[in-house]
């Protein structure tokens, strides 16, 4: 799809489909002429997230107009341009519109935003029946010349998000630590200041990274360690890094999950692939900040030389640790994760993302990801960010007191603490193996595959929380 701006009036240009935002007060955005007689004739109200399609009207050469509505004009924010992008360009490709004009809906950033974010769709699987699955031809963008610049940041960052949402619902058997690593380095091809190193399980075993190794030792698919280091700020500046548990695919190792549902566990990854759209966010964007993203990458499979159950491994960190299940293996590559980033990079703040519990879920659901942090400053960062994006948390206790469930007969700590607070203790167990108080952990199990549809997210991997990184970053740029 070829995406382009436009000073031209929605009115004027000579495409399929034009959006035109409704508020609930029937005043219009995106459009200055009065179009109250078509609106009331077809019942329209305005509400937000309304949609309707008038067709051929007077004055409009574009034969498709839709209605979307935008709520009370009070009240309107970039994720109110958000929703209106992503529910009228989805309405009109699948009224068949192949070209098609959007206005700003207030916020160029947030429109380009929805409407990439809402078209699109993992299908590059599929080779039947292709004209089930209409692509538009062209977006165009109908606004101001002070807007574009924005409309620009917007499209950086749904194509960011788009990229980790792809790696995170791709099968195992395609995106494998290998494939992870080499999309990464195609995706970053000519964006300046970036440098990308991968490390092997050699390597791995040099930086005495048993916790780790531990995980990758039942799976055929050579383990990974992949750094992404952006320099946009001054050298010397303290980065910011970003962790993200890479688990390609999760079987539970010998302690084997249930086979109902296991195909959702190619997407184990997807706080990988979060890091990755982050940081390649944040390099298109030129922010002038130093970032470095880091993605342990392995299967965890229950081959011949897997890890069992009450086997003792080592960390980087000299710690030794219980493995009393080996399906508790996200908590295993980041500790050695953890370690690697705090000593070698020194960064200001790390942030590790990861699908890790399946009590998180029960917890919070899909509306919010869990956020444990012993920094009250980076929470209010991280808060306001989660808002601005639409990207939610919700901090979570880290609390000493939880400890005492990972207490192990055999070494240090063991990496379960049983069914109570099964997210706690999760991060618990992380903080072993980090020291600075600027540290924040995301649990992302319940929000990373919506049940359904949203505006603009699709069914499937949503590749959270991507911009909530991004607008982080900027707000260290600031
Ligand atoms: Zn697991």
């Amino acid at each position: 799809m070829k995406v382009s701006t436009s000073t031209s009036s929605l009115d004027t240009l000579d495409v399929d489909g034009v959006a035109i935002g409704v508020f609930d007060d029937l005043s219009l955005s995106g459009y200055t002429e009065d179009l109250t007689k078509y609106i009331e004739a077809a019942n329209f109200k305005g509400k937000s997230g309304d949609i309707k399609i008038l067709y051929t009207i007077d004055g409009f050469k574009a034969p498709k107009v839709a209605l979307v509505g935008m709520g009370d004009k009070s009240k309107s924010t970039i994720e109110t341009a958000r929703v209106a992008a992503g529910k009228s360009t989805k309405a009109l490709r699948k009224d068949g519109a192949k070209r098609v004009a959007i206005p700003s809906f207030g916020n160029a950033q947030g429109a380009a935003e929805g409407a990439l974010l809402g078209l699109y769709r993992f299908d590059e699987l599929k080779t039947m029946n292709p004209e089930s699955r209409p692509d538009l031809e062209e977006l165009i963008f109908s606004g101001s010349e002070e807007e574009f610049g924005d409309w620009e940041k917007g499209q950086t960052i749904a194509h960011a998000q788009n990229f980790a949402r792809r790696l995170g619902e791709l099968p195992s058997n395609i995106a494998t630590p290998t494939f992870f690593v080499e999309e990464t380095k195609k995706q970053f091809e000519g964006v300046a200041n970036v440098n990308i190193e991968v490390y092997d399980e050699e390597w791995a075993k040099s930086q005495k990274m048993g916790a780790f190794l531990s995980v990758a030792k039942g799976s055929h698919e050579p383990a990974k360690f992949m750094v992404i280091n952006y320099q946009g700020g001054k050298e010397g500046d303290k980065p910011y890094a970003i962790v993200g548990k890479g688990i390609t695919f999760d079987s539970g190792g010998i302690s084997l999950k249930p086979s109902g549902g296991m195909g959702a566990m190619r997407g184990d990854c997807s706080g990988a692939a979060a890091t990755i759209g982050a940081v390649l966010g944040i390099a298109k964007l030129k922010l002038p900040i130093n970032a470095v993203g880091i993605t342990p990458l392995t299967e965890n499979m229950p081959g011949g030389g897997a890890t069992k159950p009450a086997d003792v491994v080592f960390a980087s960190n000299g710690k030794s640790i219980e493995v009393d299940n080996t399906d508790a293996e996200g908590r295993m590559i980041l500790s050695d994760g953890l370690v690697y980033t705090e000593k070698t990079f020194e960064p200001h703040t790390i942030v590790d993302i990861a699908t890790l519990t399946g009590a998180m879920n029960i917890a919070l659901g899909e509306h919010y990801m869990g956020a444990f942090t012993r920094s009250d400053e980076l929470w209010e960062q991280l808060e306001a960010s989660g808002k601005r994006t639409n990207e939610n948390f919700w901090r979570m206790p880290l609390d000493d007191r939880y400890k005492k469930q990972l207490k192990s007969s055999l070494a240090d700590l063991k990496n379960v603490g049983g069914r109570p607070a099964g997210s706690i203790t999760a991060a618990m167990f992380l903080s072993e193996f980090v020291e600075m108080e600027r540290w924040v952990h995301l649990d992302i199990a319940g929000s990373a595959w919506p049940s359904s549809e949203g505006p603009y997210v699709p069914k499937g991997n949503a590749g959270v929380p991507v911009r909530a990184l991004i607008d982080l970053a900027e707000s260290f740029a600031k």
